[in-house]
């Protein structure tokens, strides 16, 4: 039922929480968004036309029920709002930071397309959760019963967290391994805190370590612990390791030194803002404080990248991209805010080489001009190069933004029979997200190539819910069996 709070789209214009501005957000990594006042939220959330068929939900992975808590946040009813939004997505004030709602909800917000400005969907959603946590009625998982059987899950990022989380809701004995010292994978060291702070992730560390979770951490699987002893040990696995073999680039100059790959250079700088000394930080081999820094890439990796440049001081930062800008892959929200930060970006150009000096020392990259010619097999315009339009850009720290790759799962852990596709994701049953070994599950990235955080978390929760049925369809059959014998003794 509509109440007289909704609807109000013709007379109440579309408004964002307050953006930090670009001078003052580029001193440090704090979030660059406000939270929404009590009275923000609820005349915001008010807009919404409350559509029979809304297409916000259908296009939100998680099938968000967006209506029912944006009128729930109208009327001030926020425990309830809270209650409706975390029913279907296990961490809500994530997605609503980082999810690219353009593409996604309000990208297919009706009221956008009669002309008026979208719902603000992850605003809202971010601030019934941030409230939630704020008023304590965000409650540890308490199963209402245990069971004995225990599950494992490799990968404690988004995916591995989210199937853990209902697993541990359905009264499963959780184990959650990582190679990497803190939880959270791409949410601790890839996006960086400006996106989302890491008080965040870790609350919800804390969250799931009350609720019973364990965490097995400086844990490399295939390496500190066996893929076969994890099968032995536990009822049913589910691997949600991500993708993290970076794209490299072909070309003269390539092993330059001050050449790096995204990761090593974002993972440094979200270590030293979680308090750690990390060395080619302190020693300025991953700091672009005072450098002409260039960025290749034109993806969400990409942006984070030139918008950590800039906060750590960087006297130039400059992104390559082989395309235009209204072809790049990366969202167009953080495209913007890096413009604003003073990013400067350079269209339709590629690298071809990098010059050095005599200490093998990076100092530029020779990149050429494209042109978007026809269309390739998946829609998109080839970049064709410009022969003759060769110009050097001065660079003293050059990051490559290329895209990620799975590793070898089958050689790393001795499992020739865990299957994978021709780009090395993990193949799985669409239906029940089993791979072809029976009781091992797979979700998020690993299987889906390098995606989304909330596609991680819907997967993941899908793939949960079939590592339920396939442990119960196994004791049910282990227990007809066991009646059986005693019947025929
Ligand atoms: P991951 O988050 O990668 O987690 C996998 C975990 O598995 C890691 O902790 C890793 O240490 C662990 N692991 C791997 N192998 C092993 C092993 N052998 N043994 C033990 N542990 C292992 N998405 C968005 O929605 N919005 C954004 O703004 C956004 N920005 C991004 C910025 C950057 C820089 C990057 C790189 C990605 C971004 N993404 C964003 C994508 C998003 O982070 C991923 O899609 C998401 O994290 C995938 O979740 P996952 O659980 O599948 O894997
Ligand atoms: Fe939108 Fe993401 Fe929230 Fe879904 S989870 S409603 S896509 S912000
Ligand atoms: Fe509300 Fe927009 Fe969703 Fe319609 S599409 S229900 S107006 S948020």
């Amino acid at each position: 039922m509509t109440t007289d709070k909704m609807l109000k789209f013709v007379s109440r214009g579309r408004q964002m929480p307050t953006k930090r501005d670009a001078e003052n957000r580029r001193q440090d990594f704090g979030e660059i968004y406000a939270e929404f006042t009590t009275d923000e939220a609820a005349s915001q959330a008010g807009r919404c036309s409350q559509c029979g068929v809304p297409f916000c939900q259908v296009h939100c992975p998680l099938h968000n029920n967006i209506p029912d808590w944006l009128m729930l946040t109208a009327e001030g009813r926020l425990q309830e709002a809270y209650e409706v939004s975390s029913a279907t997505n296990t961490f809500p004030e994530i997605c609503g930071r980082i999810c690219p709602q353009d593409r996604l909800c309000e990208g297919s917000c009706v009221i956008e397309q009669s002309g008026h400005g979208t719902v603000t969907i992850g605003s809202v959603e971010k601030y019934i959760t941030d409230t939630a946590w704020e008023e304590g009625w965000v409650e540890t998982i308490a199963p209402v019963r245990e069971r004995e059987e225990s599950v494992a899950i490799i990968g404690a990022g988004p995916g591995g967290l989210a199937a853990a989380a209902k697993l541990r809701g359905k009264g499963y004995q959780v184990h959650v391994y990582d190679r990497y010292d803190r939880v959270g994978g791409l949410m601790i060291y890839g996006i960086p805190n400006f996106k989302l702070d890491k008080d965040i992730v870790q609350r919800r560390t804390k969250w799931l370590e009350d609720s019973g979770v364990q965490f097995h951490l400086n844990c490399n699987i295939g390496e500190d612990v066996s893929f076969d002893e994890l099968r032995e040990k536990h009822a049913s696995i589910l691997i949600a390791t991500g993708v993290y073999k970076a794209r490299d680039l072909k070309a003269p100059g390539v092993g330059l030194k001050n050449i790096v790959p995204a990761m090593t250079f974002l993972t440094a700088s979200n270590r030293t803002g979680l308090g750690d000394t990390v060395e080619e930080f302190e020693n300025g081999q991953l700091n672009a404080d005072g450098k002409n820094v260039v960025v290749i890439g034109g993806g969400d990796t990409a942006m984070d990248c030139v918008r950590t440049a800039v906060r750590q001081g960087a006297k130039s930062v400059k992104c390559l991209y082989r395309r235009d800008k209204a072809n790049m892959p990366g969202s167009m929200r953080e495209t913007a805010n890096a413009e604003e930060e003073g990013v400067e970006f350079v269209w339709l150009s590629a690298p071809e080489a990098f010059v050095g000096n005599d200490r093998d020392e990076v100092t530029g990259v020779r990149a050429i001009s494209m042109r978007l010619g026809t269309p390739d097999a998946t829609g998109r315009r080839t970049p064709k190069p410009i022969e003759g339009s060769e110009t050097v850009h001065d660079a003293d720290l050059v990051i490559f933004a290329l895209g990620f790759e799975p590793e070898e799962l089958p050689t790393l852990w001795s499992q020739p029979d865990l299957p994978v596709t021709r780009w090395g994701t993990v193949k799985v049953d669409h239906k029940t997200a089993m791979t072809a070994m029976e009781g091992v599950f797979a979700a998020g990235d690993i299987v889906r190539g390098a995606s989304l955080v909330v596609w991680a978390i819907r997967d993941a929760r899908d793939a949960a819910d079939s590592m339920h049925d396939f442990i119960q369809n196994k004791l049910s059959e282990a227990q007809a069996l066991a009646d059986a014998q005693a019947a025929a003794e």
